[in-house]
């Protein structure tokens, strides 16, 4: 069965989402008050619907509950993105995904039962922060405040070396859940794998641990 989502409030970040949950094959139902960023997305989108989705009966006739997922995207204005999400609930939509302005807006969202809240920009921000200060880290994926997952490149200074003589988890106590090399990846390595030069490493941990094996391991 086809998946069925509903995006509200068509921006660049709300657009981005349509489009790509399009090109995923996706059904989509686009949402916005304005009915010139409607009438933008009336060719893309499964279907695009202009209405404020303050308005509870609006959203109810729209059929909203059926949809497995709907992301809220409304930006500047905090007020119709809490009152959005709160009747998205009220209305018993299984699965609500707001993006937040700022940290007392994704306080709020998460009081009133939002499952997911994103800071786009703010995630985005950090991640090229952190490619910026490491010549070794390609990509970065924040789990917590504390955690992430990061790819790392490996250099000749570990090439050559299994997991076993670089003894990864105990000294510096994060683990590589995984090593792309060329097409394959190799989930769970096993301690005796044998690192490459250039093998990308998929390493688990607190940002602290990770910021030290890259500055002392590589
Ligand atoms: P971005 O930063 O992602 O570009 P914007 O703030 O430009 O976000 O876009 C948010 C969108 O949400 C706008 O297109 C706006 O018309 C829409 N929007 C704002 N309020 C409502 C509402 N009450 N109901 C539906 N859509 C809304």
């Amino acid at each position: 069965m086809k998946k069925e989502f509903v995006v509200i409030g068509l921006g660049r970040f709300g657009g981005s989402i349509v489009n790509e949950l399009i090109a995923l094959k996706a059904d989509v139902m686009a949402i916005d008050i304005s009915p010139e960023r409607v009438e933008e997305f009336a060719q893309i989108a499964t279907t695009a619907v202009a209405a404020d989705t303050t308005d509870e009966s609006a959203l109810r006739s729209l059929g909203i509950r059926n949809f497995e997922h709907v992301v809220v995207a409304i930006g500047e204005n905090i007020q119709a993105s809490i009152l959005t999400t709160l009747i998205l609930k009220e209305v018993g939509v299984k699965k609500i995904t707001v993006k937040a302005q700022n940290d007392y807006h994704e306080k709020v969202l998460r009081k009133i039962g939002a499952d997911q809240v994103v800071h786009p920009e703010r995630d985005m921000g950090k991640r090229i922060a952190n490619n910026m200060v490491s010549n070794n880290i390609l990509d970065y994926l924040e789990l917590s405040d504390e955690y992430s997952i990061v790819e790392i490149r490996a250099n000749e200074k570990i090439a050559g070396s299994t997991l076993i003589d670089l003894d990864i988890r105990a000294k510096y106590g994060v683990n590589i859940v995984a090593i792309k090399r060329q097409t394959q990846i190799l989930v769970s390595p096993q301690a005796i794998e044998e690192i490459e030069l250039n093998d990308i490493l998929i390493v688990i941990g607190s940002d602290v641990d990770i910021h030290t094996f890259e500055r002392k391991a590589l």
